[in-house]
């Protein structure tokens, strides 16, 4: 099964995507990540992109889908889930494109809906493992008081450099200019499931697996 999760910064993509890979076994495929892993290698690529980044802009087109493209005929457990992919309409027509290609299918695209002042409050308060990805909030899910991660136990703690207002502010920008719109081309489709995001982890994520097991 091939999914996206679809949904503004803040809304819990990465978080329940953790989740679908240990429970079910599929694959993440976040563009984010692997923009921030080129930028921290400092690649050529990496460089480009670095300040477009930290700005919240939208990185190329030709970029992202040539990240998708080089995993796409990769291993991909029990399917992929696109996290922070496709953000255009022509990343969505070239996933089309790269799926048919490769015999492959998308099964469902998950929109995950939060509203904005959440989205701030979220994103401002955001931390995550450097060593595991666990997600914490200061106010919700501050890091254990030894300072060690409840999950792996490392003490590195990492907070994105985008997770700012000023560039929020451009994040949300860009999402409600140019990635909302894949909410009517993938309802067009009757590939779109709408779940609240707002709640607990745990309640997200029972939301999500009904929109997926029917
Ligand atoms: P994310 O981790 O998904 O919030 O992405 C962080 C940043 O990486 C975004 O603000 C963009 O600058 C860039 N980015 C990630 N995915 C894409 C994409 N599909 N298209 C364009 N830019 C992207």
């Amino acid at each position: 099964m091939n999914i996206i999760l679809l949904g503004p910064p803040g809304a819990g993509k990465g978080t329940q995507a953790h989740i679908l890979v240990e429970e079910r076994g599929m694959t993440q495929l976040s563009t984010g990540d692997m923009l921030r892993e080129a930028k921290d290698s400092g690649t050529e690529m990496g460089k480009v992109v670095a300040d477009v980044m930290a700005r919240g802009e939208l990185v190329t087109d030709e970029i992202v889908i040539g990240l998708i493209r080089e995993k796409i005929n990769g291993e991909n457990g029990g399917g992929f889930i696109f996290d922070g992919f496709p953000r255009t309409l022509a990343q969505a027509d070239a996933l089309a494109e790269l799926l048919a290609e490769t015999g492959q299918t998308l099964d469902a695209v998950v929109e995950m809906r939060v509203d904005d002042e959440a989205l701030v409050q979220r994103i401002t308060a955001r931390s995550t493992c450097g060593n595991c990805g666990a997600v914490y909030n200061d106010i919700t899910k501050p890091w254990p008081e030894d300072g060690k991660c409840a999950n792996c136990g490392s003490t590195e703690v990492k907070r994105r450099a985008d997770d700012n207002e000023e560039s929020l502010k451009q994040r949300l920008m860009e999402y409600y200019k140019k990635t909302s719109p894949l909410l009517g081309y993938y309802y067009a489709k009757g590939d779109l499931e709408t779940i609240d995001g707002l709640g607990e982890i745990d309640e997200v994520k029972a939301r999500i697996a009904s929109a997926l097991d029917g």
